[in-house]
């Protein structure tokens, strides 16, 4: 019991939701970390063999793959700092909470449905046409 209480920013989604996100983040991390061959820690436990994985997974990784891992990662870790910090879910350009389907198909997600839109439609303006869909 820890008396600890989380209020502010956090209607939209539930403790058990938050707690599935936070897993799918620390899983996912875990996963970027050891194929961009950062320290994990737990590489097959024994120096040696904690070595040649590394060097595999540096080899098996072109450049741009590793930018683009490079890229999520850090999607990732800032997704899980909001959550240390009770700010996960929460747009950062309106304040308004993130749809919770939203959250759980995309938990790195950082801006709401509408937000979202407003920055691809100011993207496309400026002539940047993402083929995403
Ligand atoms: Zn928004």
């Amino acid at each position: 019991m820890s008396g600890k209480r989380s209020g502010t920013g956090m209607r939209s989604l539930k403790k058990q939701q938050l707690k599935a996100c936070r897993q799918k983040l620390a899983e996912r991390r875990e996963e970027l970390e050891r194929a961009l061959g950062l320290e994990v820690g737990s590489c097959g436990g024994e120096p040696e063999t904690g070595d040649n994985c590394l060097k595999e997974a540096q080899v098996s990784l072109s450049l741009q793959n590793r930018e683009r891992l490079a890229m999520e990662l850090r999607a990732v870790e800032s997704a899980l700092r909001r959550i240390e910090h009770n700010k996960f879910g929460v747009c950062q350009a309106c304040e308004e909470p993130i749809g919770e389907k939203r959250l759980l198909i995309v938990p790195t997600a950082t801006h709401c449905i509408s937000c979202q839109c407003e920055l691809e439609e100011r993207a496309k303006k400026r002539g940047l046409v993402f083929n995403q869909t």
